[in-house]
């Protein structure tokens, strides 16, 4: 089963691929992810992003397809959640042509809709474990100890560059422009499904569980 979770920055899909992840043994493919790890690693790929991701802006679609291959091409588990890609229609195009040459296809692309001016307050409030990487928000779930990670004990906590009103903005725009234009092109297969983004992480989570156990489609 491979499938694409679609939404604006903060509509949880990063919450969501890790417990399908952790639950079902699939493999989270995040491209913001993987540009995180080049601009810390400062590889070729990472000094070319860092700008482009800190001003909210989006990466080149060679870039980003060329890093969801090679991952196409490692370990897929009992399938792939795409997370944060595609966010262009070259992207879903590329995509799509990467799925076949490996004979695998898409079989759901669920949209997670949510209240903008909400977004901003979810993303601007966030933040993770520096060591094992447990998000934590300062309204919505701060750790049981002040200053201690829940899963892990560690003291120390980062946020991410982008995660700032103005940037949150210019990402939403980004995500308006590009992204959302491209469901037509999954709607048109019939593989698309909405689940209500603004619901605790458990319905969201259930609300999904459920399209997952429905028979494949498309
Ligand atoms: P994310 O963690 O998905 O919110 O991505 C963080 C940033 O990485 C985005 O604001 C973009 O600058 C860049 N990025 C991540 N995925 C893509 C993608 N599929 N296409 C272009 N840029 C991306």
């Amino acid at each position: 089963m491979n499938i694409i979770l679609l939404g604006p920055p903060g509509a949880g899909k990063g919450t969501q691929a890790q417990r399908l992840e952790a639950e079902r043994g699939m493999v989270q493919l995040s491209t913001g992810d993987m540009l995180r790890a080049a601009v810390k690693a400062g590889s070729p790929i990472g000094l070319k992003a860092k700008a482009v991701m800190e001003a909210g802006e989006l990466v080149s679609d060679a870039i980003v397809s060329a890093l969801i291959g090679e991952r196409l091409d490692g370990e897929c588990g009992a399938g792939v959640i795409f997370d944060g890609f595609p966010r262009t229609q070259a992207q879903a195009e590329a995509l799509d042509l990467l799925l076949s040459e490996r004979g695998r296809k898409l079989d759901r692309v669920i949209e997670l809709t949510v209240d903008e001016q909400a977004l901003v307050d979810r993303i601007t409030g966030r933040y993770t474990c520096a060591n094992c990487g447990e998000g934590y928000h300062d309204r919505f779930k701060r750790p049981s100890a002040a200053d201690t990670c829940d899963n892990c004990g560690g003291h120390s906590f980062k946020r991410r560059p982008d995660d700032n009103a103005d940037t949150v903005r210019t990402r939403m725009a980004e995500y308006r422009a590009k992204t959302a234009p491209i469901l037509p092109y999954y709607e048109e297969r019939g593989i698309v499904a909405r689940v209500d983004g603004m619901t605790s992480i458990e319905s969201v989570g259930a609300a999904i569980d459920g399209l997952l156990a429905e028979p494949a489609v498309g």
